[in-house]
């Protein structure tokens, strides 16, 4: 790629975050599509501009409900971006991120499910196990294990989880709150509406004074039918061992306990599980850095070639004089 291609592509990418900023989704996609037209096969071998480009794709086509067209995107960038940048990178880890909702989205729950499992573990490596990340992923899990039948273990996850966000970030918390109508949303689709009801009636009592989004996404979860599909195959534990704290929580979860709850949306993001979509946040790296200090306006007290050249010329007529007058005191000397 030509130094020129190279910097129109960045043009490109740049309009499209202002698309996906602005949601416009199709706009953005259209624009992501000439460069991704020429990306190479091999994901070993893009560069980090096309790299970004296909992480913003696979946010794009799974914001517009295209989980199966985003699958591909979605393991090419991965792939790229740990190349790139390494396992830890916060830009490789939103793209882990991105993978594991692809995943969930298409039904592939196992490796949905080992994925998610990745991020945790990076997430309370780097952050700590309670961090937003490292509870976000979490809840993630939890929503793939009730997905894939795992109900019991998936709300026990999912409440433990919203325990531990109320005890860092409060009742209140937007988030919390978004996971207290995922839980709730679990227990409708397994038939339990009177528990969903109970928890979504505490969630409104913290959401008291929040932006009305959230309410609405209350309204939503209320009013939504069970989910056909679901099916609770009564099978009372994951494949992968829970955490001790996860197996403390009582088994058949008792439901006046909990201290909260829920869950998320299934409209607009279903998935946008908390923190992955949209695509782009974090992925800033190869914006056109506003100004750099080398092309900064002069500081004031730097002269102009005009004004050096005047200082010259005074400091000549100057010297010229003083030899002149030196040449003049030395003739009457003698
Ligand atoms: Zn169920």
């Amino acid at each position: 790629m030509s130094p020129l291609q190279r910097r129109h592509g960045l043009a490109v990418l740049t309009r499209v975050r202002s698309h996906v900023d602005a949601g416009d989704l199709p706009g953005a996609q259209e624009l992501l599509s000439e460069i991704l037209a020429e990306i190479p096969a091999d994901p070993r071998k893009a560069r980090p501009a096309e790299a970004e480009a296909v992480v913003l794709q696979t946010g794009v086509l799974l914001s517009l409900g295209e989980p199966h067209a985003a699958r591909g995107w979605a393991a090419y960038g991965h792939t790229c971006l740990r190349r790139l940048y390494g396992d830890r990178d916060r830009r490789t880890l939103h793209s882990l991120g991105l993978l594991a909702a692809v995943l969930t989205r298409v039904g592939a729950h196992s490796r949905a499910v080992q994925r998610y499992q990745e991020l945790i573990e990076l997430f309370s490596e780097l952050d700590g196990p309670q961090s937003e990340r490292a509870l976000a992923a979490q809840a993630d899990l939890a929503t793939v294990e009730h997905a894939r039948g795992q109900c019991q273990a998936g709300r026990a996850r999912l409440s433990m989880v919203i325990q531990q966000h109320q005890q860092v970030f409060g009742t209140r918390h937007p988030v919390g709150i978004r996971m207290i109508a995922r839980l709730a949303a679990m227990w409708r689709d397994c038939g339990e509406v009177d528990h969903a009801q109970a928890l979504l009636t505490q969630a409104r009592a913290f959401a008291t004074g929040l932006p009305p989004e959230i309410h609405d996404l209350l309204s939503a979860v209320e009013t939504a039918p069970p989910a056909e599909a679901h099916v609770c195959s009564g099978q009372p534990l994951p494949e992968v061992p829970l955490p001790p704290a996860v197996l403390k929580v009582p088994g058949p979860i008792d439901e006046d306990t909990l201290l909260m709850p829920v869950a998320e949306s299934p409209f607009g993001r279903p998935f946008s599980t908390l923190s992955y979509l949209p695509a782009h946040p974090e992925l800033v790296a190869w914006e056109p850095s506003p100004r750099t200090d080398d092309d900064a306006p002069e500081p004031s007290w730097r002269l102009s070639p005009a004004t050096m050249a005047l200082v010259a010329a005074i400091i000549g007529i100057v010297a010229i004089t003083v030899l002149f007058l030196l040449l003049v005191s030395a003739a009457k000397t003698s």
